[in-house]
């Protein structure tokens, strides 16, 4: 029998290969095929994304979302600076807000950052306004949205008391604002609608400037003093245990300086795993079940990691 081919060239499929470009067509940010994705992260850690995109405005990141649903492909937003990509990377398309960094002030005390703003930004930006509330931030350096959708915290407080609302772009395209009342803030994490977060609005109010300034320069000298700064990492690996701290759990059961090839747990910080040089993510996952099991064993302590773990091993 004649096979009618020209129809099933028309039906067939489109390759992964195919949807992947389809996905990302006409968008005017940087789109760049089989990314290393190493250099966007703090651990400097991951393998390749089959396509790393850099929307330049939330506009580009509609037509992102609308034709990545279309095309049915995954995507992942990447700040970098609380995450392990595994060694084979990530399959779809990932995206960086890293052009998307306007701040700008409004009426009330009121800061509106889009989502690529780095944390350290955002703070010197409040501290030049003389605007205080975000100075419990200082240190952490993720993006604005990354820590939204974190509720990153530190001892002095957490993203959570600062939010006033959060603009997200969800997979249909739809911009929507959705005001911090919405959102169920809890323990790293915030529940938030499925999309990319494209802005924040943040609650401040009017301080002096020496005074917020002073209480960020402490606060820095305290993570300078008391965490591994100077080798990459991607912050707390696990989540703090009720009433208890995950550092003092690894610390009690002598896994401070314990290693797998080049990942080796912060002799500074027990919560921290650096990388002192060319770590794997295989590397890392061995050392974290390595401590997992030793305090489970130990302690009867379930450690739940902080770090979001993503990409094919
Ligand atoms: C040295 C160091 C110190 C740190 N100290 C702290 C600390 O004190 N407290 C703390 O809480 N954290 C800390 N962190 C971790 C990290 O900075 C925070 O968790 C931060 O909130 C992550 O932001 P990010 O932009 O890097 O997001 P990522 O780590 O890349 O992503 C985290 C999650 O958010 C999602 N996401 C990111 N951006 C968006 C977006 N625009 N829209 C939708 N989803 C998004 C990602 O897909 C992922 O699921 C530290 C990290 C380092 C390296």
């Amino acid at each position: 029998m004649r096979r009618n081919l020209q129809y099933e060239q028309k039906t067939r499929p489109a390759s992964k290969e195919r949807r992947l470009q389809l996905a990302v067509a006409g968008l005017r940010g940087m789109v760049q095929f089989h990314a290393p994705l190493k250099d966007y992260t703090s651990f400097h850690i991951g393998g390749p994304a089959d396509v790393l995109v850099q929307p330049v405005d939330v506009e580009d990141v509609i037509r992102l979302s609308r034709q990545v649903a279309e095309q049915r492909v995954p995507i992942f937003v990447l700040g970098g600076t609380n995450v392990l990509i595994r060694d084979k990377g990530i399959r779809g398309v990932v995206v960086s807000l890293a052009k998307l960094r306007a701040i700008k002030e409004e009426p009330g005390s009121v800061l509106h950052a889009e989502g690529g703003v780095g944390m350290p930004t955002l703070i010197g930006y409040a501290i030049r306004r003389s605007l205080a509330g975000l100075e419990w931030a200082a240190g952490i350096p993720g993006s604005v949205a990354g820590c939204v959708v974190m509720n990153a915290g530190t001892r002095l407080g957490e993203m959570k008391r600062s939010v006033k609302a959060v603009r997200v772009v969800s997979p249909n395209g739809t911009v929507t604002d959705c005001p911090a009342e919405s959102i169920d803030f809890s323990y790293r994490q915030a529940t938030l609608p499925p999309g990319i977060v494209v802005g924040v609005w943040l609650q401040l109010k009017p301080g002096v400037r020496s005074d917020i300034e002073k209480v960020v320069k402490d606060y820095l000298r305290y993570r300078r003093d008391t965490q591994p700064l100077t080798l990459p990492s991607a912050g707390c690996v696990f989540k703090n245990p009720a009433n208890d701290s995950a550092g003092r759990v690894v610390e009690a059961v002598g896994l401070k300086g314990a290693s797998v090839g080049d990942a080796c747990v912060s002799t500074k910080h027990a919560n921290f795993i650096v990388n002192q040089g060319q770590a794997s993510a295989r590397d890392v996952l061995s050392l974290i079940r390595k401590v997992r099991t030793r305090v489970a064993r130990r302690t009867g302590i379930k450690l739940e990691l902080e770090l979001k773990l993503v990409g094919q091993a």
